[in-house]
C-alpha cells in the first residue's frame, strides 16, 4: 500500500510543474502505449526507494479564472482528510497572499506532515525573499524551483522521512479477493453493499485522529468469501454532497490501490460521465480488475433504451480497454446482485490466472506466424518465444529479433487475440516485446 501525498496551493504557483517532475517516467510510458492520457493529476512517485502516490489537487480546477476561495478551501480540507502528507506550494514572486494565509490557517490545525514549498526560487536573491513565508506559521520551508528541479531533492528527502509507516502487507497463502465499491456520490454504493451483506449493516466509524487507511472486512455470502475494502466516502457519517471529479478521485484512490477488483457503480439515469471515467482510469492505471455495474436500472424506460445500446455507449467511453464486464443492476429491486458478486469473483480469478509457458507458445506462435508484424524498412520481425511473467498482474513478454519495430497496432492485435483465447475479462494486461 502506498502513502498518498496531496499537492495543494493557489492556481499558478507551479503545482503541476512540480507534480510532473515528481511522477515517474514509467507513468508517461504506460500512457503512451495505451495512447491516452486521461488524467494528468494522479501518479506514482518514488524517492530513496519509497513509493508513494501523488495527487495534484489544482489540476482539477485548472482553466477557470475565477476560482473562488471556497473551492480551494474545500480542496484543502479534503486533502487534509484523505492524504497522508501535504505539500503546500506557494510562489515567491507573489509573496504571501491572503489566500496563502487562509490555507496555512487550515493546515496549522493538522497533525499530518505538512511541507511548505516556496516555489520559483530560481536564484539567490529569491532565496532571501522566501523568508517572508515564515509568516505563514508553518515553520521551516523548502525553497524549490519546480521548473528546473533545484531544491526538490531536499524536499523529497524530508517527505519520505516524515511519511507514516504503513502496516506491512503480509501476503497470506490463500488470500481472499479484496473488492472495493467505487463511484460518484449517490450512484448507490452503500445500498449495494448493504444489500450484499444483508443484516450486517455497513458500520460507520468516524474516529477523529485515526488513520484513514482502507479497512477491509471479511464477508461470506452466497458461498463466496471476500473482503470489502471500505472507502472513506462510504464510511463517513456525513456523506459528501459534492459531485466533482476531484472528490471522487481523492476519495477512491486509497481503496482502489488496496483492492484486487473495483466494482464501479454508475447511475443509469446519468450515464457514464467524466467522473466515472476518472475512477475507471484510476483502476486501470493501477492494473486492478474492474466490473461496471449500471445501477438504478429499474428507473430506465426499457422501450427507449435497451441494455445493448446502453452497453455500447459505455464501451465507447472505455476505449481502448473495453474488455470489461458491464452489468445492469438494481439494488432497490435486488436485481442481478448475486450475478454482480459472481462476476467480481470471476474477474479476480482471471487476474490471478497463470498460463503455462509451453501452452502459451503453442497457442500464440501459430497466430503470430499467420499474421506477423509488418516488415519495416525491408526488415522482418521474428517472434520466436513468449511467456507470461511471474508478476502480480498479468504481463506477457514476446521475444523478437527487432522488438523496436513492433508498433502499437500490432501490440493491440496480439492483446485482442490473447483476450479471445483466454478469459481476461475485466483485467488490464501488459504486453512487452523484448530482444531475445
Ligand atoms: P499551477 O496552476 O499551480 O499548477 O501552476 P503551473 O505549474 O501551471 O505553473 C504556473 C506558471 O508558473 C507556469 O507559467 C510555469 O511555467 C511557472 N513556473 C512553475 N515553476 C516555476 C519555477 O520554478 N520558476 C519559475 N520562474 N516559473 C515557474
Ligand atoms: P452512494 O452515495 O453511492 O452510497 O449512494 P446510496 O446507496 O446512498 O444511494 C443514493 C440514492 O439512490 C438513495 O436514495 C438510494 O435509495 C437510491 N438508490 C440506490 N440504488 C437504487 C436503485 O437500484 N434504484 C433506485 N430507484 N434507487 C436507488
Amino acid at each position: 500500500m502506498n502513502n498518498i501525498v496531496a499537492i495543494v496551493g493557489r492556481p499558478n504557483v507551479g503545482k503541476s510543474t512540480f507534480f510532473n517532475r515528481l511522477i515517474k517516467r514509467r507513468d508517461a510510458i504506460v500512457d503512451a502505449v495505451s495512447g491516452v492520457t486521461r488524467d494528468r493529476n494522479y501518479g506514482k512517485s518514488e524517492w530513496n526507494g519509497k513509493e508513494f502516490s501523488v495527487i495534484d489537487t489544482g489540476g482539477y480546477i485548472k482553466g477557470s479564472d475565477d476560482v473562488f476561495e471556497g473551492e480551494i478551501r474545500r480542496q484543502v480540507e479534503l486533502a487534509i482528510d484523505e492524504a497522508d502528507a501535504i505539500i503546500f506550494v506557494v510562489d515567491v514572486e507573489d509573496g504571501v497572499t491572503a489566500m496563502d494565509a487562509e490555507v496555512a490557517k487550515l493546515l496549522r490545525k493538522v497533525t499530518k506532515p505538512i511541507l511548505l514549498a516556496v516555489n520559483k526560487v530560481d536564484n539567490g536573491a529569491r532565496e532571501k525573499d522566501a523568508v517572508e513565508f515564515y509568516a505563514l506559521g508553518l515553520g521551516e520551508y523548502f525553497t524549490i524551483a519546480g521548473m528546473n528541479g533545484s531544491g526538490t531533492g531536499e524536499l523529497l528527502d524530508e517527505l519520505v522521512r516524515v511519511l507514516p509507516e504503513l502496516p506491512e502487507v503480509v501476503e497470506e497463502e490463500n488470500p481472499l479477493p479484496r473488492f472495493t465499491v467505487v463511484g460518484r456520490p449517490n450512484a448507490g454504493k452503500s445500498s449495494f453493499i448493504n444489500a450484499l451483506i444483508g443484516e450486517e449493516r455497513f458500520v460507520v466509524t468516524d474516529i477523529a485522529g485515526t488513520t484513514r487507511d482502507a479497512i477491509d472486512t471479511t464477508y461470506n455470502r452466497f458461498g463466496f468469501e471476500f473482503k470489502l475494502v471500505d472507502t472513506a466516502g462510504i464510511r463517513r457519517k456525513a456523506k459528501v454532497k459534492e459531485d466533482l471529479e476531484f472528490y471522487s478521485v481523492m476519495r477512491s484512490v486509497r481503496a482502489i490501490e488496496h483492492s484486487d477488483v473495483c466494482i464501479l457503480m454508475i447511475d443509469a439515469t446519468r450515464g457514464f460521465e467524466g467522473q466515472d471515467q476518472s475512477i475507471f482510469w484510476l483502476a486501470e492505471k493501477n492494473r486492478k480488475g474492474i466490473v461496471i455495474l449500471v445501477n438504478k436500472w429499474d428507473l430506465i424506460e426499457k422501450d427507449t433504451m435497451s441494455t445493448r445500446d446502453y452497453e455500447r455507449k459505455i464501451r465507447e467511453e472505455l476505449q481502448p480497454f473495453t474488455d470489461v464486464p458491464i452489468l445492469f443492476v438494481s439494488t432497490l429491486s435486488k436485481q442481478r446482485l448475486l450475478k454482480a458478486l459472481e462476476t467480481a469473483v470471476e474477474v479476480y480469478e482471471n487476474r490471478k490466472q497463470r498460463i503455462a509457458t509451453s501452452k502459451f507458445n503453442d497457442m500464440m506462435l501459430p497466430i503470430i506466424e499467420a499474421m506477423p508484424p509488418p516488415a519495416l524498412k525491408g526488415k522482418y520481425v521474428k517472434i520466436k518465444y513468449c511467456m507470461q511473467l511471474p508478476t502480480p498482474t498479468p504481463q506477457f513478454v514476446f521475444f523478437a529479433n527487432l522488438p523496436q519495430y513492433v508498433k502499437d497496432p500490432y501490440k493491440r492485435f496480439v492483446e485482442n487475440k490473447l483476450r479471445e483465447i483466454y478469459n481476461f475479462s475485466g483485467v488490464p494486461i501488459d504486453i512487452y516485446f523484448r530482444q531475445k
